[in-house]
């Protein structure tokens, strides 16, 4: 689908094709950034993505992993809107596991392991196979208004390029500064540098930002690593793809290791404590508190007897072993002596220390639900600029700037996902409405729909909306239509198919003997029967795909509290449906608290749904608002 007023341009890729004039322009190659770039050429904008080098384009700066708890979700849910960070992992997976499987299927989390070099490569491919989009590189210095709105880009040798909606997404580097030890180094990533002219145009559009902090820890030779005595964790088999495009998973699959901390771990870091930026007052500002550094884990859970550490292979030709678990900023001499002293590092070498970095973020309270910023028209923001970390949060809000971007430049409007339909709803509802004062990582329990909000259900959930708004492609619509198809005809069989207790206990399955009759989905709500098992009562059931029936089985089990879920989706909609005025004074509206006016100030709701979810909110607060806004729009009317 074509957005009108965009141009019919071919399909330049890359590289690019020298062209100054773009209906959006997307600054950063990160994982905001790519998808924000494709999201934007899929609905049929020109669009451009600048930055410094293509060669980092899909870069990892942290973990060589995607997806986990929450953050699986995520990934399923860019692959259901078409984008690419879900087909890259499975192109670039090296160990795929599906976490909590023993749980049930809402908290599950699928992760993939990535080979670095390979996920990079699929990400850049993608791209350059992508119509409507073009690759500069440059850095982007300053950004061009005209009436409070997106004129163009001004990169740092002064070329400039025009757009009608501009997406930052330029992560850790706006005024980016590593710390290791006592050394600092002004960098947006380890040897790249920081960004420093951006950061200064969004202060001087009066936007509230802030310093946040993240880690990362460092890299050792796995060839001088002692793997013996340690405990082997291995992919599930056979690997579960990321992508509903994907059959099966084709890359070579490797295992990780477990080791741990130990006391005297423990005992060198403490003692190092002073020289330690997170303690010796070096760094002040907040870290991720779910992914803390190790001198965090020492502080404040100092008695345990050791930490764990997933010992991952950052690649199939790479020895390098990336240590998940002792993120550091200790001086580099500490941290060979921490290593030495975990079981199976004794002799290890890093190959790059750990570092800290401290970089400007924007509270995510400047932007509207569709990462627009409230203040200028046209300039979207994604990312770690908002004040999130990892790369699924950052992934999940590029495609939406991406997609908006391309809606407004081409004079449509903004959409947005709710709380009820997605994680990237939840994600981009909370960041927009209750801010931000440590980084934001995304978990199950951030949902208050986790029944609904399945990894497994992703598709059914938002590839409809993709498709109506454009974003996705021929073959993943063609895919969706035969997947809806094999579940349609699962569900009418399954709903179809009767017994009464009797006959079905002549198959070994026992019912309550009260004459009733029950479907096959009804007996699938039990916990001991599965579909296998119905298969001894209808042969016909064994012709089932295993995705289907795989569907059929959470739903029957499910069904009860699904019911339940829906009607609260329905009710969550409906207030979200009810728009009020971010145009209101709230000092003017008697009966709201002083404290109730600063919140609102801060956050100016556009709906009903995200005024209730302003922290402090009270229903008596509610009817004000709404009150005060229908009072408005009366006096407009007349
Ligand atoms: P990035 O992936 O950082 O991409 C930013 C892009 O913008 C880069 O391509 C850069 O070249 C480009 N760019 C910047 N400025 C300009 C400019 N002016 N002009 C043009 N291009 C520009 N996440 C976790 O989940 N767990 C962790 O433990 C963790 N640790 C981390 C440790 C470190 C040291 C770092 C740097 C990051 C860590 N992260 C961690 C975060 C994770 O890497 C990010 O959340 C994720 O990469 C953010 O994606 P992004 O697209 O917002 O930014």
């Amino acid at each position: 689908m074509k957005q009108a007023g965009f141009d019919e341009s071919p399909c330049p890729g890359y590289p690019s094709a020298m062209s100054d004039k773009f209906d959006v322009i997307v600054i950063g190659g990160g994982h905001a950034g790519t998808e924000a770039a494709a999201a934007a050429a899929r609905s049929g904008a020109r669009s451009a993505l600048v930055t410094q080098a293509f060669s980092t384009v899909g870069a990892m700066s942290c973990n060589p992993a995607i997806g986990g708890l929450g953050k699986g979700h995520l990934v399923r849910e860019i692959d259901a809107l078409d984008g690419i960070m879900a087909v890259a992992a499975d192109l670039g997976g090296i160990q795929f596991r599906v976490l909590n499987r023993k749980k049930g299927p809402a908290v599950r989390g699928p992760r993939a392991q990535a080979d670095r070099k390979l996920y990079r490569k699929a990400v850049q491919n993608l791209l350059k196979s992508q119509a409507n989009l073009e690759v500069v590189e440059g850095e982007a210095a300053d950004i061009e208004l005209q009436a409070g709105k997106v004129q163009a880009v001004i990169l740092g040798d002064g070329r400039r390029l025009t757009a009608g909606a501009v997406v930052i997404t330029t992560g850790t580097f706006l005024r980016g500064v590593i710390h290791i030890g006592e050394v600092t180094i002004p960098a947006g990533r380890v040897g790249e540098a920081p960004s420093v002219g951006l950061a200064k145009t969004l202060e001087s559009l009066g936007l509230r930002m802030g310093r946040l902090k993240t880690g990362t820890p460092p890299r050792l030779d796995g060839k001088t690593i002692d793997f013996a005595g340690l405990e082997a964790q291995d992919g599930d088999e056979p690997p579960e793809p990321f992508s509903t495009l994907h059959e099966a998973v084709h890359t070579v699959q490797v295992r990780c290791h477990i080791t741990r901390t130990t006391q005297c771990t423990h005992a060198l870091i403490a003692a190092n404590l002073h020289v330690a930026p997170m303690y010796s007052g070096q760094i002040t500002s907040h870290g991720p508190r779910y992914c803390p550094s190790i001198e965090d884990k020492v502080v404040r859970f100092g008695e345990r007897n050791g930490h764990q550490i997933f010992l991952e292979p950052e690649g199939l030709d790479d020895d390098t072993i990336y240590p998940n678990g002792i993120s550091t900023s200790l001086p580099e001499h500490v941290q060979r002596e921490m290593v030495a002293s975990i079981p199976g590092l004794e002799k290890a070498r890093i190959v790059r220390p750990g570092y800290a970095i401290e970089y400007d973020y924007v509270d995510p309270r400047e932007l509207k639900p569709t990462l627009e910023v409230k203040a200028v028209g046209g300039l979207f923001l994604a990312g770690q600029i908002n004040g999130t970390t990892g790369y699924e949060e950052a992934a999940a809000q590029g495609l939406i700037a991406g997609m908006n971007a391309a809606r407004i430049a081409g004079g449509g409007e903004g959409l947005t996902i709710g709380r009820g339909d997605g994680y990237v709803g939840v994600l981009i509802d909370d960041l927009t409405t209750r801010g931000v004062s440590e980084p934001y990582r995304m978990f199950t329990s951030r949902a208050e729909y986790r029944l609904s909000l399945r990894a497994d259900n992703a598709d059914q959930r938002l590839t409809p909306f993709g498709i109506k708004a454009g974003l996705v492609g021929e073959r993943r619509a063609s895919a969706f239509a035969g997947r809806m198809d094999l579940l349609e005809r699962a569900r009418a069989l399954t709903k179809g198919l009767s017994v009464t207790p009797n006959e079905a206990e002549a198959h070994g399955i026992h019912l309550n003997h009260d004459g009733v009759r029950r479907t096959a989905f009804e007996l699938l709500a039990r916990p001991d029967v599965g579909l296998g098992d119905l298969a001894r009562v209808w042969p016909e059931l064994r012709s089932v795909d295993r995705f289907a029936s795989d569907q059929i089985e959470t739903e029957a089990k499910y069904a009860v509290y699904l019911e339940r879920q829906d009607a609260d989706i329905e009710s969550l909609r409906r207030d979200d449906a009810v728009e009020i005025s971010t145009e209101l004074d709230y000092r003017a509206i008697a009966g709201l608290s002083n404290e109730l006016r600063d919140k609102l100030a801060a956050v100016r709701p556009g709906t009903l749904g995200q005024a209730g979810r302003v922290e402090g909110m009270t229903p008596a607060a509610m009817a004000l608002l709404l009150a005060e806004t229908r009072k408005r729009s009366g006096r407009r009317a007349a």
